[in-house]
């Protein structure tokens, strides 16, 4: 079958390289071999997540660790900071895990700001809040720095931030930030396969979770950190995932940190700067755009060009690249063009070259 090149925010294309890594011989994971393979990544993984802290893989996606987390922290309430689809969905799976939660909920392409959780948490009732860095939905990035403030007021409360698709594109420095769990799947800007998910989690958050009696077995995250402490994981990890991971961070590493963030920047840029040329307008709030896929106001919002989406999305098919149509409600009304893993100016321009003469088409 013909592939077609993923735009979409989630799964993204992923390399050959990393295929090729990824189909390593198997090793046991109670191996010295294992213990080699997370031992070489291990310091890898904290200085690109810029902490001391041990950083955790767990084989599942990204929803594995953010219901584990909740599991792991709520003790008395939960504060879900709601603003588009992922973000939102945290409140539901609060509910099903039987805890104690509300939302703090603001129109989808609006961001979420320090104000707003500020004004909640004096109450004094929450002790974790949920936070959706960068919510893909919408294509919004919250204030992250800024929101991590708050920690510095309301140092009990757990924050637990969500960078499932700014992760690896944008600098994230967990100990800096002061926040207390950080986690990503690995099927977006990591350019992985889905089905790993990276994450680290603060002292605070370990003894919170100590007295927590009820955080279960797969994402209890003492026995990440006791599994950790000898480069180990608690159940047979997804092995080829991992070796993914190291070629991905050998990657990361050659490029260079700050290479690899100017370079989705530059990316991102090329595809507001296309939406623009053809009169189109953002779907986020001015200021808080994400810098990892680009979401265009098609109708959802006053304002600017619409377009037939299902029909763009038929002729980039027909060009051999797969474009997303819209999340949920905004299904038509807006759609979405990824730029995170391994695109590059040149991948942006081909992407940019073939929505020129789908446009032309419509
Ligand atoms: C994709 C995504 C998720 C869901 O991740 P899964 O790997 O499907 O569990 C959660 N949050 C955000 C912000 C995402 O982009």
């Amino acid at each position: 079958m013909d592939h077609l090149k993923l735009h979409i925010p989630g799964p993204v294309e992923v390399s050959d390289a990393t295929w090729k890594a990824m189909s390593a011989p198997m090793i046991g994971h109670r191996s010295s071999n294992f213990q080699d393979l997370y031992g070489k990544i291990q310091p890898q993984l904290q200085e690109l997540l810029g902490t001391e802290r041990l950083v955790y893989l767990s084989t599942s996606s990204a929803w594995g660790i953010m219901e584990g987390a909740i599991r792991n922290l709520v003790q008395r309430k939960l504060l879900c900071c709601m603003c588009g689809a992922f973000s939102d969905k945290w409140l539901d799976v609060a509910k099903r895990c039987d805890l104690v939660a509300e939302g703090l909920q603001v129109d989808w392409g609006s961001p979420i700001l320090p104000e707003a959780i500020d004004a909640k948490l004096a109450s004094g009732e929450f002790d974790t809040v949920t936070l959706a860095h960068n919510e893909t939905s919408t294509g919004l990035m919250n204030p992250l720095e800024k929101i991590a403030k708050l920690k510095e007021k309301y140092p009990e409360v757990m924050f637990i931030v969500d960078s499932v698709s700014s992760m690896t594109a944008v600098p994230l420095n967990f100990d800096t930030l002061g926040i207390d769990v950080l986690l990503a799947g690995t099927q977006k800007a990591w350019a992985l396969p889905p089905g790993l998910a990276v994450f680290v989690v603060s002292e605070a958050a370990m003894q919170r979770a100590a007295r927590n009696v009820s955080r279960g077995y797969y994402f209890d995250f003492h026995e990440f950190q006791k599994n950790a402490e000898k480069n180990m994981t608690p159940s047979t990890p997804s092995i080829p995932h991992i070796n993914g991971i190291s070629a991905k961070l050998d990657e990361f590493f050659t490029e260079g940190l700050e290479n690899r963030y100017a370079r989705h920047q530059k990316t991102n840029q090329m595809t507001r700067d296309w939406a623009a040329k053809h009169g189109f307008s953002m779907f986020p709030e001015a200021g808080y755009e994400s810098l990892t896929l680009t979401c265009i106001n098609n109708g959802a919002k006053e304002g600017g060009t619409v377009v037939d989406v299902p029909k763009l999305q038929g002729l980039m098919k027909e060009k051999g690249i797969l474009i997303d149509g819209g999340y949920g409600k905004l299904k038509g009304k807006a759609f979405r063009l990824s730029n995170m893993g391994d695109e590059t100016e040149e991948t942006m321009s081909d992407l940019i070259a073939k929505l020129d003469t789908s446009m032309a088409a419509l």
